[in-house]
């Protein structure tokens, strides 16, 4: 647990959440700004950073929950498709490990951007496997 930590906070009941998972690893909860409908994460109870910090076990736990919520979800949001997103470094907003699921709709347009010009080329960076 870490005292500065808001999803620590959520976790020990500090802070009010609309939870839909749990259980002793894993908690999965709605998010307070969502992109669509259904939009919530999954977080580990321990407080662990990033994918860095990450171990298979609660990776396992996470994968569980999202399967079981993705579940729910296709049989009562009439959702046509699912995103999972998690952040780490720039872009994370709370440095506690969460997965994004954001529920899908058909023309919901929520990838508007595209990748800009003059980046490092990834081809110079990793050789071709096949
Ligand atoms: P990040 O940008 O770190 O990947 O995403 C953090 C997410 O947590 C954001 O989508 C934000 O809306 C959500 N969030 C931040 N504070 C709270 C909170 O106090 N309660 C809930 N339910 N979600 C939060
Ligand atoms: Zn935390």
């Amino acid at each position: 647990m870490n005292d500065d930590c808001i999803f620590c906070k959520i976790i020990k009941g500090e802070i009010p959440s609309y939870t839909i998972y749990e259980n002793d690893e894993v908690k999965a909860f709605l998010d307070i700004n969502p992109v669509t409908n259904g939009h919530c994460v999954i977080v580990p109870k321990s407080h662990i950073k990033d994918m860095e910090g990450m171990n298979q076990q609660i990776n396992s736990k996470i994968e569980e929950a999202a399967l079981s919520i993705y579940k729910i979800y296709k049989e009562k949001l009439n959702l046509d498709g699912l995103t999972r997103i998690q952040n780490n470094g720039y872009g994370q907003e709370v440095k506690h490990y969460h997965m994004h699921l954001i529920p899908r709709y058909e023309n919901d347009n929520i990838y508007t951007n595209r990748c800009p010009e003059n980046l490092i080329p990834v081809e110079e960076v990793f050789n071709k496997v096949k």
